[in-house]
């Protein structure tokens, strides 16, 4: 291996000697450069402030010249000084190339900047829910608060505890989606998928004493056969108020407040008579069309939201039934309430003119992000 030899004599043919054996030294040094470590090793033999040969250059040659024959020296150091800076840096560029075998790699390492972006869209809120969401806050801003509960239930709070005789049609396997194996339990402890969302009024009377105000928005399931108006799972808004003297009057006033909230000031409400286990009086409440402002046309074409009728079906609703009372521990002769649930699914599809309620659910990007 190279060392760097002592200058006998500093005539120009003897330091161009001295010069030419170095300069040999240090390429077939790089030559042998394979990996990074042995860059490190080369680098710092020829470059290390300490022992480096560079420096023992320095010390042999330019220190050791003569006066009159440093400035010719001190010109071939610096100039063998930029050769190594320059071998140094030649052999770690090779030797990065080599260490990563292939050219493959360099290009697949490579960053193409022309390449576009991963798009990341925004998402939105499913038009179903926004319309759950706009159905709540305007109980909310009538100081109602939100409750929800369990989609599994029993049949007790299901039906039992909402005064549903025992043999209801709602009870019948044909609308009820009972979980698989629970003969072997009592009746009111099977479980179900519930069919609306009125149990949580149960489990919300149980733990909280009147005044109780509450809206319930949730999932409910039904063993329909999916088509364009009906799907096996839908959703429901509900609401509850419990309090002493509360009457019928309460409930319309309440409803069609609600209802010029979610379709505009000029809609109407009209009540009629019902049936429902857990609330009597019973009743069903339409509003006038919002779609052709309850004429039944638009234009020359007959309004189909409405059937030409100028009003559509919108909710159900009924004073508590007091039977509903004595589950829940509530003193019928000191409190009276009322009740309502709607189906949002319905209320989205009125509300942006969708004509089947799949379209809803089938999860197609296409169709929701025009709600976007
Ligand atoms: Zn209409």
């Amino acid at each position: 291996m190279y060392s760097v030899p002592k200058l006998k004599s500093f005539t120009a043919a003897a330091l161009d000697k001295a010069v030419e054996k170095l300069l040999a030294a240090v390429k077939e040094e790089a030559s042998a450069v394979k990996t990074e470590a042995d860059w490190k090793t080369f680098r710092d033999r020829w470059m290390a402030r300490k022992n480096g040969v560079l420096t023992e250059i320095n010390d042999l040659w330019l220190k050791a010249a003569p006066k009159e024959a440093k400035r010719e020296v001190g010109q071939r150091v610096n100039q063998l000084k930029a050769s190594v800076e320059e071998a140094v840096a030649k052999a770690e560029h090779l030797q990065a190339q080599g260490a990563s075998g292939s050219s493959a790699k360099v290009v697949s390492d490579a960053l193409d900047i022309t390449l576009p972006g991963n798009r990341r869209p925004l998402g939105s809120e499913h038009p179903v829910i926004k319309t759950m969401h706009e159905i709540v806050s305007v109980f909310r801003n009538l100081g109602y608060s939100v409750e929800e509960g369990p989609v599994i239930e029993t049949d007790y709070y299901n039906f039992e505890a909402l005064n549903f005789p025992p043999n209801h049609p709602a009870r019948d396997t044909q609308d009820t989606l009972f979980i698989a194996n629970q003969e072997s339990k009592p009746q009111r402890d099977r479980l179900l998928l519930r069919t609306h969302t009125s149990p949580v009024q149960i489990r919300t009377m149980e733990k909280m004493k009147p005044p109780v105000r509450i809206v319930i928005p949730g999932k409910v399931h039904r063993n329909d056969p999916p088509d364009a108006s009906h799907s096996p799972m839908f959703h429901q808004v509900e609401g509850l108020a419990v309090d002493t003297n509360i009457t019928f009057c309460d409930l319309k006033g309440t409803l069609d407040h609600a209802m010029k909230a979610l379709f505009g000031s000029s809609v109407k409400t009209s009540f009629r008579p019902s049936f429902f286990p857990f609330t009597e009086p019973s009743a069903e409440m339409m509003v006038s069309c919002f779609i052709c402002g309850g004429s039944g046309k638009r234009g020359s074409e007959p309004c189909r939201p409405c059937k030409q009728t100028g009003w559509i079906e919108i909710l159900g609703c009924g004073m508590v039934d007091p039977n509903v009372y004595g589950f829940v521990d509530y003193d019928p002769k000191k409190v009276s309430g009322f009740a309502f649930g709607m189906g949002a699914d319905r209320i989205a599809i009125l509300k942006y003119g969708v004509d089947d309620i799949q379209l809803f659910f089938n999860g197609d990007v296409r169709f929701l992000e025009q709600f976007g």
